[in-house]
């Protein structure tokens, strides 16, 4: 944490059990459901639950909530371990709700023992039916008043599969005129004959959430389980299970969940626009998902200290995807190597160099007192951007133009003498003399110019593609808007240069790189990168507009 904030809500709740002597030590879990690659939601969430813990001298369970046979997969499994690792935590213990089955299992015969539970064969249209209204009481299922030695064998066929998918559930016996609905006898156990991807075919009945998630907290000895808003009205039925079964009593808080701007943070959306082909893949350098940003050269030490800026707030908001670009470009600044790449090239001849070559010397980051240097090789014809020469140049226009001088980064002072244009009318070459005595670094010239450019040997650039990410919906609150959220997608979220030029240093490149490309904002390395050709995706931008919007 880079500075000193008050105490957020649930370390204050911390601070007293502790204090109180409720719990000696804490224990708080992350518990995902393996259904899809983690999005930045999960990392506020990863961040909270393993952040309290090392704040507090707990430790944090990484806890799979595989109790859905139908949409989980061990490629999810996987992502996320490698994600939150990536992150920079450590779990004291990788646990699965499915390996609590027969505890569960046991916990429902439990609840029937005690008259707490019954099996309802009624369908779930019936069941629908019977739960009434916000304003009204529900109806008794007629099933409510099985005895238990009936209910004890129905539930053990269930168990055995003697039935189909929706003949009988198993529900709690609690109250059907609760005026709260989740509390009207809310189903347990469903019958699902379906292959999980753990416990394959032994189970053909499978817990719900409600009937999962407090328990295994339990399980585990877990003091705070920390969730998102929407789990408010679930609370009752969680303190409920725990109380009539008398175990370790964990205990569940909420805070709102992280939304943000011109992105959506739900799995289930995320999976649409992977299968529809919105984007290429989960880890789409434009996907919101922990995976892209990584792929895209965002830090964990960033995201971290994102985590930490937005706090943790008890109500819905929705926050500038700028403040997490602000964060990485923050980080970036001081670790990123400088590197000058030429996204669209323009020939400039120096006409008066007449050596063959000579090997300049840059500053890898000026931030970076140990960062040294690097060579970079000058020659008599180089490229510069296109937009750094104008034929006709406004006032205040410190680049290169007919008589005018300018820096180039790291070598000489150049002055423009000349230009040739096509049968078109496009510039083709600018031809330049240099001053011998303004070398960088020794520069005797005396002259004073007010524009620097960056630049790349003609003879060693080396031709990169080039990936610009813009954002992936052209609509601030998408997870709000009207009608269907695809309909939001920016058209323009790719932008490809098939062909710059990158100073040979590049060719060097590995993927834990971060670069600086002078004047060009933030890059890295892609994973689609051969030997023959190197990708760059762009991080982030140079200019920070979240500063400036706030400030
Ligand atoms: P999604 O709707 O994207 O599938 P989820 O809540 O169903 O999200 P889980 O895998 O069940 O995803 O979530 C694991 C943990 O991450 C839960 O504790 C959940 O509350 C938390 N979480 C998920 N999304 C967010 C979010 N946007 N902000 C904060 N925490 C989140
Ligand atoms: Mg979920």
């Amino acid at each position: 944490m880079s500075e000193e904030r008050s105490l957020n809500f649930i370390e204050e709740i911390v601070e007293a059990d502790l204090a109180s002597g409720k719990h000696k030590s804490i224990l708080t879990r992350f518990p995902p459901e393996p259904n899809g690659y983690l999005h930045m939601g999960h990392a506020k969430s990863i961040c909270l639950n393993f952040g309290l813990a090392k704040k507090y001298g707990g430790q944090t369970n990484l806890r799979f909530d595989d109790t859905n046979p139908v949409t989980e997969d061990t490629e999810y499994v996987d992502s996320i371990k490698e994600d939150v690792q990536w992150l920079g935590f450590n779990w004291a213990n990788e646990l699965y709700a499915s390996d609590y089955f027969e505890q569960l299992y046991g916990f429902a015969v439990d609840l029937i023992k005690k008259g707490l539970a019954y099996v309802d064969d009624s369908t779930s249209e019936e069941i629908a039916a019977q739960k009434g209204t916000p304003t009204q009481p529900g109806v008794a299922s007629v099933y409510r008043s099985r005895s238990i030695e009936e209910n004890l064998e129905l539930f053990a066929d269930m168990r055995a599969g003697k039935y189909k998918d929706g003949e009988k559930v198993l529900r709690a016996k609690i109250d059907m005129a609760s005026t709260n609905m989740l509390l009207r006898d809310p189903i347990i156990y469903r019958i699902k004959h379906a292959h999980h991807h753990r416990t394959g075919d032994a189970w053909c009945i499978y817990p719900m959430y409600d009937f999962a998630h407090g328990q295994s907290d339990s399980i585990e000895n877990i003091t705070h389980s920390i969730c998102t808003l929407e789990f408010i009205p679930h609370r009752p039925m969680y303190d409920w299970c725990i109380e009539n079964l008398g175990i370790f009593p964990s205990k569940q808080y909420e805070f709102a969940r992280l939304n943000m701007t011109y992105t959506v943070m739900s799995k289930r959306k995320l999976l649409q626009l992977v299968n529809e082909g919105h984007v290429t893949a989960w880890d789409d350098p434009r996907m919101p998902t922990i995976s892209a940003m990584r792929r895209r050269g965002f830090t964990p030490e960033s995201i971290r200290e994102f985590c930490d800026k937005i706090g943790v707030a008890k109500r819905e908001n929705l926050i500038d995807f700028g403040l997490l670009e602000f964060c990485v470009r923050e980080h970036l600044n001081k670790i990123a190597q400088r590197r000058m790449v030429v996204f669209d090239p323009l020939k400039v001849t120096i006409s008066n160099y007449l050596n063959e070559s000579e090997t300049l010397s840059s500053e890898n980051n000026p931030e970076d007192e140990n960062g040294g240097n690097r060579a970079v090789p000058f020659t008599r014809e180089i490229y510069i951007e296109r937009e750094d020469f104008m034929e006709v140049a406004p006032k205040k226009y410190f680049r290169l133009a007919p008589g005018q001088m300018v820096r180039l980064k790291s070598a000489y002072i150049i002055k423009c003498d000349d230009f040739v244009k096509d049968a078109e009318g496009n510039i083709t070459e600018v031809r330049c003399s240099y001053i011998p005595e303004s070398k960088s670094g020794n520069d005797t010239s005396g002259i004073n110019v007010k524009g620097t450019l960056h630049w790349v040997s003609a003879a060693h650039a080396i031709p990169v593609e080039i990936r610009l990410y813009d954002r992936l919906f052209t609509e601030e609150n998408v997870g709000n808007a009207e009608g269907d959220f695809k309909d939001y997608i920016n058209p323009n979220s790719l932008q490809v240069i098939a062909k710059a030029y990158a100073e040979p240093a590049l060719a060097e490149a590995t993927l834990a790189d971060r670069f600086q490309f002078l004047r060009k904002g933030y890059f890295c390395l892609d994973k689609d990168s051969t030997a023959n050709k190197l990708v760059f995706n762009r991080t982030v931008t140079l200019k920070d507009t979240w500063a400036k919007v706030n400030r």
